[in-house]
């Protein structure tokens, strides 16, 4: 960050008073610019056993495989951002959706609350952002071209437990080396 986005003046980083980490701060009218994680809402969704993914037609990963998820917006619920997203770049509709995983991804500042459920209808495509829409069964899982290690993390968990018939929610940390 090099300027306030209040004022426009030039932010430097400092450790502001009673606080334990830098932060921008404008050197014109003193706005602290807090930064956070951002959250990804995404959902592992079946139907008749296969499972709804997407070959990305954006960067980054363009044309590696995912399960549709993506930033939420401000004044949505997660549970919301999960169904948009799967509109958007899938086309599809979830019918039910609980909540499956939370992953921390700490090296890039990103939460990840993944659902899993099922769609309503088998009715799908590639949005804007997609290449490519799919239902894909668990062997021919396309492990080698998927877009990112939390996607491959929650699919690998969700395939063990369909086996168990036990979907209890979990949390995890995604770490990159
Ligand atoms: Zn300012």
């Amino acid at each position: 960050m090099k300027f306030c986005s209040e004022c426009g003046e030039k932010v430097g980083l400092k450790v502001p008073e009673g606080d334990h980490l830098p932060r921008f701060v404008c050197g014109d009218c003193d706005t602290i610019h807090y930064q956070n994680p951002k959250v990804v809402a995404g959902a592992v969704l079946e139907y008749e056993g296969k499972i709804l993914m997407c070959k990305r037609a954006i960067e980054p990963r363009y044309g590696f495989w995912t399960v549709p998820a993506g930033f939420m917006e401000n004044k949505e619920t997660v549970m919301q951002a999960a169904a948009r997203e799967t509109y958007e770049e899938a086309l599809a509709v979830p019918e039910k959706i609980e909540l499956y995983g939370v992953y921390n991804l700490a090296h890039v500042n990103q939460v990840y609350i993944m659902f899993q459920g099922k769609l309503a209808k088998p009715e799908f495509g590639p949005g804007p952002e997609s290449l490519d829409v799919k239902l894909v069964e668990e062997q021919d899982m396309p492990w080698e071209d998927m877009a990112f290690k939390v996607v491959t993390m929650t699919l690998q968990r969700y395939f063990t437990d369909r086996k168990h018939g036990d979907f209890r929610a979990f949390t995890d940390d995604v770490v990159v080396k």
